[in-house]
């Protein structure tokens, strides 16, 4: 479509239209310029957060210093926080890189994720009571190990020990930052008489990493594409600048591993983008800062607020809503749905992004999505309307994907990973969540921009896995790691 010389910000017809769409697409735009600009950006932050604590992009040595190769075998008590349900698990490792899961789900309230954090502790112990009631655990050890898979950013000492950062995607118990979770959870198991110990610590881009290793023999980036966004990656010891393991040669660097894995927080990328001239960074547009805004923590996970499941379907209301004050879109009118923060949820745009009907089709999933869910009235939605929005949730979803593409890309360059694989080799990356799971065209995408950033020779290498379940069994490794080190003495 030509854009109209004429750009009116308010009216009707074909022409206003267009104008107004052809400025939304330029300013989702990421050419291939602008992705290598990010990647940029991208390695040097990881530096700054190797460097020193508390960077934006925060970096955290996960103290993990290996993963599994699918010989792993026994029985782990697992736990996931931080996604859209409390989850408790039983995982038995059967050491062909296969796996038994019992699980359990639980809700977790808005009350609970925002008020005192003993609250949230107390509910997640009585959650596994009740499952190990309900389902006995087939382990024969008196006290079961248990990994916690807590998706947040810590600041993490030891395998088993770590401190809030900040909350992130909804959760914010005010009390919880700067306090050691592992204990707090320990000590709501512990009041409970549960023979539970929590023997480590998991970023969920760290289970996903583990996980994916376990399942296909080696791995060498976790990413979570879910409700929020994040990875994880196996860095070499000596990049990591702010470890420290005591003077060369003495005791204490004698137990300075090779490897150690990384849980970048990459949500946090480039988190002063808004305080700094534009073209030098993230580009943040009027939509993406109205849902920072008026998200929880404003000018922080600017980045995952751009990318993952919790968000995206506000920067299509967003859009969609700058378009309806402008008449541009159901002739003017909204719905209490659309009016409503977080009303248009990020599944819909998988359902109208899967959906390849004629816009007059009455039964259309766009229809469905945008009368029966959304409740604008039928006679208000156009064909042309229904074209637009189908039009708005591409542009969100594709920048979505092709700004997921910048952390790989950046990672495999900072680390020198393809030189490392050599020329036959793969460079594996398990990913789980659900914008990765279920939002269509998600992973090409990606898998696309990702050979522009890197070349085709390299973006080849590039292997994408379905790390499902990382959460939990990436847990359960997690725990087997921990008890692997301790006899080992390392970390
Ligand atoms: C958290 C990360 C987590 C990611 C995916 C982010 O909001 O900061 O720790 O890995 O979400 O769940
Ligand atoms: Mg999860």
């Amino acid at each position: 479509p030509t854009p109209s010389s004429s750009s009116a910000s308010t009216g009707s017809g074909p022409n206003a239209l267009d104008s107004a769409l052809t400025s939304i697409r330029t300013s989702l735009a990421l050419p291939t310029t602008s992705l290598n600009l990010l990647v940029q950006r991208f390695v040097t932050l990881m530096d700054q957060g190797l460097a020193e604590k508390g960077a934006d992009m925060a970096m955290i040595p996960a103290f993990v210093t290996g993963v599994p190769d699918g010989t792993e075998t026994g029985t782990y008590l697992a736990l996931d926080l931080g996604g859209t349900n409390l989850r408790v698990c039983e995982v038995k490792l059967k050491g062909d890189g296969t796996f038994d899961i019992t699980q359990e789900k639980y809700k977790v309230s808005d009350a609970l994720k925002q008020g005192p954090v003993s609250d949230l502790m107390e509910y997640i112990a009585q959650s596994v009571d009740v499952f190990l009631t309900d389902y006995g655990s087939s382990s024969d050890q008196d006290v079961l190990n248990m990994g916690f898979t807590f998706s947040f950013p810590v600041e993490q000492t030891a395998i088993a020990k770590g401190t809030l950062i900040k909350w992130t995607k909804g959760f914010n118990c005010p009390d919880a930052p700067g306090k050691d979770v592992v204990q707090l959870l320990q000590t709501a198991l512990d009041r409970k008489h549960i023979k539970v110990k929590v023997n480590a610590l998991v970023n969920d881009t760290v289970g996903a990493l583990l996980a994916h290793s376990y399942h296909s023999g080696g791995a060498f980036i976790g990413a979570i594409y879910g409700t929020g966004t994040n990875g994880a990656y196996v860095a070499n010891v000596e990049e990591v600048k702010k470890l420290h393991f005591g003077e060369k040669g003495s005791g204490a660097d004698a137990n300075r591993p090779k490897k150690m894995l990384i849980n970048t927080e990459w949500g946090g990328f480039d988190d002063d983008a808004q305080s700094r001239p534009s073209g030098t960074g993230l580009t943040i547009t009027p939509w993406d800062n109205y849902v920072d805004r008026t998200s929880i923590r404003p000018r922080h996970h600017a980045f995952e607020k751009m990318i993952s499941g919790m968000y995206l379907g506000e920067v299509a209301r967003a859009i969609m809503v700058s378009l309806i004050d402008r008449l541009l879109l159901f002739s003017g009118w909204s719905s209490p749905a659309m009016d409503t923060q977080y009303g248009f949820d990020t599944a819909l745009i998988s359902a109208i992004q899967g959906d390849k009907t004629e816009a007059s089709d009455a039964k259309s999933a766009t229809r469905k999505a945008l009368v029966g869910t959304m409740g604008i009235k039928e006679e208000h939605v156009s064909d042309l309307d229904v074209e637009t929005v189908r039009t708005v949730c591409d542009l969100v979803a594709l920048r979505a994907a092709r700004l997921s593409a910048v952390p790989i890309a950046a990672t495999i360059q900072h680390t020198k990973q393809a030189q490392e694989v050599g020329s036959e080799g793969k460079i594996k990356v398990g990913v789980d969540g659900s914008v990765v799971e279920y939002l269509p065209g998600f992973q090409d995408r990606m898998k696309a921009a990702l050979v522009e950033m890197l070349g085709e020779k390299i973006g080849e290498k590039v292997v994408f896995g379905l790390a499902k379940d990382g959460s939990g069994v990436g847990a359960a490794l997690c725990a087997l790691q921990a008890v692997k080190q301790e006899r080992e003495g390392h970390v």
